[in-house]
């Protein structure tokens, strides 16, 4: 007998995971691609934290520090914050499940942006919630009209800076005007995976407006510019109270021991920082040089990705790149038919991503 779970539950759209490059790599008959299409850091990982995960290999028998004691120090020292305001999460995925699970009851109302990352509305979702989307406009998040669709019903809000998939920023001028718009009982969750690579000095910045006076929610990882997607860390900052809240319902274990000595190690490891932003702000000039002699119109970003209008089916765009060996994100399902987003590489993928696209267009 099949059992089937509540329909809130298969109003989820199933996430279909990109293949394993090997797989791709025989499906299309070709070898040596390129991945720029999850925005990971093109360096690989911080050599400090490789060093950090080998010596702590023979400690794997013990199950991780549940509290994340040394890490959980670094960052309060590292950010200027008690170590009471964070929480550690396998991932900032993590972060994101527990302020839905923790805070939301079932029919509260979640504001995000169309398009936004998928989490946000996934998670929503898993509690019986609802997403409610903004549109982007002129690609960049509109934080007076997030304001302004806020209601009696609305928990939560998640805002993205820099923003995924469009790499544009929102000033703190704006955020504070947003902030007093606001209602001081909406949880505001501002995720700022990528917030390392922004160049813009109005940028807002989440920490600079976090105190006790209403649930304001930092969130970020080790996945891009620390380079250490695969081992899944992250952390959110939030009044002490709601991270003591997040802690009653967080896995135990949910950092491995790994994760926490290489995120560790990442923080000190500055020299590598400094060459991946330079690895990234190069590369980017480069692209948009490069794109704007092709007739294409690229959209200024300040992460480590950007958006490129290829003024043709950007799904048709993909698949051809794929079989010159270079795999992008086709942007049709985030309601950019004509868009495809492009994680900036080492100068030499960079080169191999332009004669790729003149190959194909
Ligand atoms: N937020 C945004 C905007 C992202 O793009 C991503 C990664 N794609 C994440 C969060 C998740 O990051 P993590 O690897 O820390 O779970």
């Amino acid at each position: 007998m099949k059992i089937s779970p509540p329909d809130y539950i298969l109003s989820i759209k199933p996430y279909v995971p990109g293949k394993p490059i090997e797989e791709l790599e025989r499906e299309y008959g070709i070898s040596g691609s390129i991945k720029l299409a999850s925005n990971e850091n093109p360096l690989g990982p911080s050599p400090l934290a490789l060093a950090a995960i080998e010596k702590a290999l023979s400690g794997l028998h013990r199950y991780p520090d549940g509290s994340g004691y040394y890490l959980v120090s670094k960052l309060a020292q590292k950010l200027g914050v008690a170590p009471e305001s964070i929480v550690l999460g396998n991932g900032s995925d993590d972060i994101i499940g527990m302020l839905t699970r923790a805070l939301l009851l079932p029919g509260d109302e979640v504001i995000m942006t169309d398009p936004s990352f998928a989490m946000y509305d996934i998670t929503t979702c898993m509690v019986n919630a609802r997403s409610v989307y903004v549109p982007l406009i002129d690609r960049a998040l509109p934080l007076d009209t997030v304001a302004g669709a806020v209601t009696s019903k609305t928990k939560m809000v998640f805002l993205t800076n820099p923003n995924n998939p469009t790499g544009t920023v929102f000033s703190g001028k704006a955020f504070e005007r947003f902030l007093e718009a606001v209602p001081s009982d909406v949880v505001i969750v501002v995720d700022e995976a990528y917030i390392e690579f922004v160049q813009d000095p109005e940028c807002a910045r989440a920490f600079d407006f976090l105190d006790n006076s209403r649930p304001l929610v930092a969130l970020r990882t080790f996945s891009k510019a620390y380079g250490l997607a695969g081992i899944r860390v992250g952390y959110g900052v939030m009044p002490p109270y709601l991270a003591a809240i997040l802690n009653r319902i967080r896995q135990p274990f949910n950092v491995n021991s790994l994760a926490q000595v290489a995120a560790i190690a990442a923080l000190d490891d500055e020299a590598f920082l400094k060459q991946t932003l330079a690895v990234v702000h190069d590369g980017l000039a480069w692209l948009y040089a490069e794109l704007e002699k092709m007739g294409l119109r690229c959209f200024p970003s300040q992460a480590n990705f950007f958006l490129v209008d290829v003024k043709k089916d950007a799904a048709a765009v993909f698949e051809e790149m794929l079989k010159q060996g270079v795999i992008i994100r086709s942007m049709v399902s985030y309601g950019y038919p004509s868009y495809i987003r492009v994680t900036v590489g080492l100068p030499e993928e960079n080169a191999r991503f332009v004669a790729a696209l003149k190959a194909v267009l």
